[in-house]
């Protein structure tokens, strides 16, 4: 394979199971079975010693070795609080999630004789920027040239809307996973999607459900015994709970009851729950997802989408049958089950396989038009501005497709516009005129992406050496919040020029890109001298530790 056409690969990194994908000789998505043969591996990883082991055998030692067993990381994705602690050594949330990634990958190295380098990488929509800062550090600890970080229900409408590339349509994703719960609304045309408002929870998902049963189960266990003791103290038996109540759950998904049992300190309770008993214990969870649904309907009404045309489900825990009759209940429209295990990573690897044809066709673009390759950004932008013409476009796609052994519209359907929206608002400190603090919103959730932004800070005294600007992101529309609405993701340090004046205006520009990352200029604006920022993102892994990670992991066989 020529360095034009290196193969892709999305990643779907769930909380609680991962995949790998990428697009045959056919043009077909394809998840890569593991090593084990399954098409998807628990994210649970198990320190085994000097070894360290993922997936299935990892989540079953979990029973036996609770404590050097860690998984659901992904909900600590770029939380500098979280540390897993093995022989002294500490393990932060990205350095875990890249050892899945090395996992999944190493699995298709061996299925497929071919080394994996290229990746896209999933994340829920929800994530803010320290999250996708830190997926793609996970990325890059494993060791892959990181090409893209898209939404997981972005990546989903990339694999529905590849089924029929022709219609267009307005979509809902109600996604949910192991551990997050994503609600989008997409607008899938022929050549892009866009992502019109996003809304959900990062904390809501199958694990949930799970725990509702493990509560229930310890009610009836207790009941049962005459005990009071909290039998979840007990390491090991909070680790059976775990596993039985999702074995339990995904039975209640087939059928009307499942029996299970309980065993704690000797005695063993047998017990028979039914699925109408499941869903009275979690209805309230179901209810959460809905009223998310509504808000995220309400929003997209604000910017002129007043309906929608289909639902569709993905994420391993949409098979519970209950959510399907909610949605009907409450949307008057049966939604659609759409690969719920497998479209995230199918459509990841999908985007990642129309970024590696329009590499090749921006290279020949390139040599057809002299235009140097870092500068062609958009080839319809230059086809429209009569830059390319029709004729060496359709030669430079011929020659793709003669190259790659893919079809001439495969080729010409590579130049695949994906449109994000933030899923929060960011903003700055600032003080009212009373001199009270609050948060002023820069970026309004909801706002489509690439943005670059301005703002003016001020000098408050002469020959001032630094600026402090502390970043925040919030969940609310509003443009002023109160301090404690939001949290602070970032803190930038200006460096300034000496002899300033006082009240001397500093323009800051705040540029998100598409992948939904931060990044900050500083200007002072007398002279147009840039000023040097400093931007601490002490909450993703960085620096030493980061250093350290790389260096773990590159030594590092997974099994
Ligand atoms: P994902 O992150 O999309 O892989 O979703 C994983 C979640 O889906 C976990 O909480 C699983 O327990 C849940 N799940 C998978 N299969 C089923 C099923 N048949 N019924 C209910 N939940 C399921």
């Amino acid at each position: 394979m020529t360095e034009q056409t290196k193969r892709i690969f999305g990643i779907d990194l769930g909380t609680t199971y991962s995949s790998i994908a990428y697009v045959d000789e056919y043009g077909k998505a394809v998840i890569i079975p593991n090593a084990e043969n399954e098409r998807v591996t628990p994210s649970v990883v198990f320190f085994d010693d000097d070894s360290i082991v993922i997936g299935d055998v990892a989540k079953e030692s979990s029973k036996l070795y609770p404590n050097e067993v860690v998984s659901f990381v992904k909900r600590s994705m770029g939380e500098p609080n979280f540390i897993f602690l093995h022989n002294s050594e500490e393990y932060r949330a990205e350095e875990i999630s890249a050892y899945v990634l090395k996992k999944l990958a190493q699995d298709a190295e061996q299925y497929l004789g071919e080394t994996v380098t290229d990746v896209v990488i999933t994340c829920p929509a929800y994530f803010g920027i320290n999250e996708r800062e830190a997926t793609r550090k996970a990325g890059e600890i494993a060791g892959f040239n990181v090409r893209h970080i898209i939404n997981e229900p972005t990546a989903a409408a990339i694999a529905y809307g590849s089924l029929d590339s022709n219609d267009e349509r307005i979509v809902l994703v109600y996604d949910l996973g192991g551990g997050t719960f994503d609600i989008t609304m997409i607008d899938i045309r022929k050549n892009s999607v866009e992502v019109i408002c996003t809304g959900g929870d990062h904390n809501l998902g199958g694990k949930d459900w799970d725990d509702r049963l493990v509560a229930h189960m310890v009610e009836l266990f207790q009941n049962e015994t005459g005990t009071d003791e909290d039998i979840l103290d007990d390491p090991d038996t909070w680790q059976d709970l775990q596993l039985s109540a999702e074995k339990a759950k995904k039975i209640l998904s087939q059928r009307p009851k499942t029996p299970i049992s309980v065993t704690h300190g000797g005695e063993r309770v047998k017990m028979v729950i039914g699925r109408e008993k499941f869903e009275e214990i979690t209805e309230d969870l179901l209810e959460r997802t809905i009223e998310f649904t509504k808000e995220m309907l309400e929003e997209a009404k604000n910017k002129g989408y007043q309906s929608f045309d289909e639902i569709i489900l993905v994420g391993g825990a949409t098979r519970m049958p209950q959510i399907k009759t909610q949605i009907e209940e409450n949307f008057s429209i049966t939604p659609k089950v759409f690969d719920p295990d497998e479209a995230v990573a199918k459509g990841a690897a999908i985007y990642g396989w129309k970024l590696g044809l329009n590499d090749g066709l921006i290279e020949r673009v390139s040599q057809k038009t002299n235009k140097p390759i870092e500068r062609i950004d958009d080839i319809s932008v230059m086809i429209e501005s009569n830059e390319l013409s029709a004729q060496d476009f359709k030669k430079a796609a011929q020659e793709v497709a003669d190259q790659t052994g893919y079809t001439l519209p495969s080729i010409e359907r590579s130049m695949l516009k994906v449109k994000n929206v933030t899923s929060k608002s960011f903003g700055v400190v600032a003080h009212t005129p009373q001199d009270d603090e609050i948060v002023f919103n820069i970026v309004l959730r909801n706002t489509t992406v690439p943005i670059t932004l301005k703002k003016d800070f001020y000098t408050a005294v002469m020959d001032q050496k630094t600026v402090l600007i502390r970043i925040m992101e919030s969940e609310t529309s509003r443009v002023e919040v109160p301090l404690d609405h939001a949290v602070e993701i970032k803190t930038a340090v200006l460096n300034l020029p000496p002899n300033l004046p006082a009240d001397l205006p500093i323009e800051i520009t705040f540029t998100l890109n598409e992948e939904g990352r931060l990044h900050l200029t500083a200007m002072e604006t007398t002279e147009s001298r840039q000023v040097e920022v400093m931007v601490d993102t002490a909450s993703v892994i960085q620096g030493e530790d980061l250093e350290k990670a790389i260096a773990r992991s590159q030594n590092l066989v997974v099994h």
